[in-house]
């Protein structure tokens, strides 16, 4: 696993540390409104365990941690309107440096209720 920095903002969201606006909670997940939020709907999605990227998810989780994390986040773009076959939505994750990842937790964005645009880059 990749070196985690257990003082990271998400890792102390966990812990209790820093309030959040919780919109699911798993045994594996935690999913909380976005506090700058890009549009309507700006939900971050992030595995409970110490991982820091998208592929250190999906290269360490376990099968149960991995499910619970992607079935989480698709009842949350039903719960908040986005999913299909409604207007739709955007799930991005930024990883490491030309990513241009703020926070050393894996966390997946889930965006949507306004049109987007073309994501070119
Ligand atoms: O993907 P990246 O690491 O760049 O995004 C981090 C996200 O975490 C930002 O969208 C930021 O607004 C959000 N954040 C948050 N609550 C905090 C700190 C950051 O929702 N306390």
């Amino acid at each position: 696993m990749s070196d985690y920095d257990d003082q990271n903002i998400f890792a102390r969201i966990l812990r209790g540390e820093i309030p959040n606006a919780t919109v699911a909670e798993t045994e594996h997940t935690l999913a909380f409104d976005d506090i700058t939020p890009q549009a309507p709907v700006h939900v971050l999605v992030i595995p409970k365990g110490r991982y820091v990227s998208y592929d250190d998810f999906h290269a360490n989780a376990s099968d149960a941690e991995i499910v619970d994390f992607h079935r989480t986040a698709a009842r949350i773009c039903a719960e908040r309107g986005v999913a299909l076959p409604g207007d739709g939505f955007r799930a991005i994750t930024n990883a490491g440096v030309h990513g241009v990842q703020e926070v050393p937790h894996f966390h997946l964005h889930l965006i949507g209720g306004r049109p987007l645009g073309r994501m070119l880059a």
